[in-house]
């Protein structure tokens, strides 16, 4: 079975939609973005597509690539203080000379939409609520959508990288999983995803995965993006696999739209805390 996440991600904007417009929610999303990074700005234009959407205001803070430090924090200690801004996205990568965890840590963890800062990675690690990264919290989402135990799951992800594969190992845990954490040193890859009942993997190496490293059965979810010639590939070996795994991501069509839809969720829940 296809783990939709493009129809997941409909379902879900279109419930905090209607959500937003009944409670008439006042969210109001503030993003920085410093120079000229052309991918950025496409990431920027589908955060804003989808806030709009749904009813959430963006204000975008254009810095040129000469903007000091001290401004961005400066900005940055603004907006937390502003009742009336409820998330913020330093948008990454920053100009060089601009130190983004510095800046990033700034960030109040109440209004960290991107769930990256220090203090929300260390409730992550203590198992306390916390603002999940958008990714992370999309694919716990998709499998509960389809209603996939976590709970006891022996659970593999390939890729230790601070954005996916790390801080998806410690929710995992603090789901009651058992979790291998396997990289590029890991000694017979295959022999320890052919044990997995979820198989995630975020590395970014094409079709790393394939039919001969998949449990039967198995649910199997592809975050690895990797471009050539303009097509996009996924970690996963697709074709040869959806008939071994019982559930699998498509790629596109599958993590990538429900981080996007993350960020909105995580908005809405910053203002129903804000809000008490
Ligand atoms: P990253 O920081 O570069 O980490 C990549 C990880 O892959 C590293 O831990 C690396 O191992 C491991 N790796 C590389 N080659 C390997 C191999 N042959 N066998 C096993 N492990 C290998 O990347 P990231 O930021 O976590 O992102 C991972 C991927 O997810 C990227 O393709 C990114 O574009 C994609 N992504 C997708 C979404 C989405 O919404 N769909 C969101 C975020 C990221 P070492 O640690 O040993 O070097």
């Amino acid at each position: 079975m296809i783990l939709d996440g493009k129809k997941v991600r409909d379902e879900i904007l279109a419930k905090i939609k209607a959500k937003i417009a009944k409670e008439k929610l006042d969210i109001k999303l503030a993003i920085i973005l410093v120079g000229d990074d052309e991918a950025s700005k496409i990431y920027i234009k589908n955060k804003e597509k989808y806030c709009d959407m749904v009813g959430i205001a963006v204000e975008k803070y254009k810095l040129s690539s000469e903007t000091e430090e001290k401004e961005i924090i400066n900005l940055i200690d603004k907006l937390n203080n502003d009742e009336s801004v409820t998330g913020i996205i330093l948008q990454s990568p920053v100009p060089e000379g601009i130190d983004f965890n510095k800046c990033s840590n700034l960030i109040k963890p109440e209004k960290d939409v991107d769930g990256f800062t220090k203090n929300n990675i260390y409730y992550l690690y203590l198992g306390k609520k916390t603002v999940l990264p958008c990714t992370v919290k999309g694919i716990i989402k998709l499998l509960e959508y389809y209603k996939i135990p976590i709970s006891g799951a022996n659970v593999v992800i390939v890729g230790r990288g601070n954005i996916v594969g790390h801080p998806l190992s410690l929710a995992f845990e603090n789901m009651d999983a058992t979790v291998t954490l396997a990289h590029s040193k890991t000694q017979n890859l295959a022999e320890i995803t052919k044990n997995a009942d979820i198989l995630i993997s975020a590395t970014g190496v094409k079709h790393l995965i394939t039919k001969d490293m998949v449990k039967y059965g198995s649910t199997v979810i592809d975050v690895g993006v990797t471009r050539v010639d303009g097509k996009i590939y996924g970690d996963v070996d697709f074709e040869n696999i959806k008939d071994i795994a019982r559930y699998i991501t498509p790629n596109p069509g599958g993590v990538g739209p429900m981080t996007v839809a993350m960020i909105i969720d995580n908005l809405v829940e910053m203002e129903e805390r804000k809000n008490g």
